[in-house]
Formats: structure tokens, C-alpha cells, sequence
């Protein structure tokens, strides 16, 4: 069984999954931003959104994982929180990209140590 696919352990751990499919996929609020409701993923996007009236917005959101692309509504108090999921999920974006910049330099500078160590740099090489 894909692990991922395996709804009971989700249960499980605490988070509520959603047993009702929407009658209008359109219509539908979604109750949980932070999962796919395919894969369960938890790197769920907006690629679209627009207010659909003066408290809902009406909200693409794109599971990068499965590909899953799903429409819905969101009132403005879940827009607030998965505007914070948002800017969580870029602060350990960022976080991820330096430590992978730091390693990457780290592993180019002790190359380059290592060749000037060794007299595999000449003069025509710069
Ligand atoms: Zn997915």
C-alpha cells in the first residue's frame, strides 16, 4: 500500500480527513489547506485567486507532489492561516537554500584547497 495514500494513518496522527466530497468542487470551502486532498502532500500552493464576494476568496491551489490542481472558497480566517502556512513554508525555503549554498561553496573551496595542495593548478589555468 502507498504509504502516502494510507488515509488511517493520518487519522492517526491527529488529522482530521475529510470523508465528504464537495457536491459542487466549484462551491466547496476547503476546510484544510495544508494537505493534498489526492497525495496528502504537505507543499500545497496557490496558482490563482480572486475575491468571490466581500468575505470568500475563490482559490487554485496546485499540489506539487501529484500534480492535483483543485478549486474552492476560503473565508478570510482560512486565508490568514494559509497565509501563514505560506510564509512558513518560504522561511524554510530559505533556510534550506543557504545551507545548501553554504555546503555547496564549502565543498568548492576545500576542492580548490586540495588541488592548490596537490600542484594541480598552474598559471594558464586562471
Ligand atoms: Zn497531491
Amino acid at each position: 500500500m502507498n504509504p502516502r495514500k494510507d488515509k488511517t494513518r493520518k487519522q492517526a496522527a491527529g488529522h482530521p480527513v475529510h470523508s465528504h466530497p464537495a457536491k459542487d468542487p466549484v462551491a466547496r470551502v476547503i476546510e484544510d489547506v495544508s494537505y493534498c486532498a489526492e497525495c496528502e502532500c504537505e507543499m500545497v500552493y496557490p496558482i490563482d485567486w480572486d475575491q468571490a464576494d466581500g468575505r470568500h476568496w475563490r482559490v487554485t491551489l496546485r499540489c506539487p507532489n501529484c500534480e492535483d490542481v483543485r478549486e474552492g472558497l476560503m473565508d478570510e480566517e482560512l486565508i490568514e492561516k494559509f497565509d501563514c502556512l505560506l510564509d512558513r513554508g518560504t522561511d524554510s525555503l530559505v533556510r534550506d537554500l543557504r545551507n545548501l549554498t553554504y555546503a555547496n561553496m564549502a565543498t568548492e573551496i576545500n576542492t580548490f584547497v586540495s588541488a592548490l595542495d596537490g600542484g594541480h593548478l598552474l598559471p594558464e589555468d586562471f
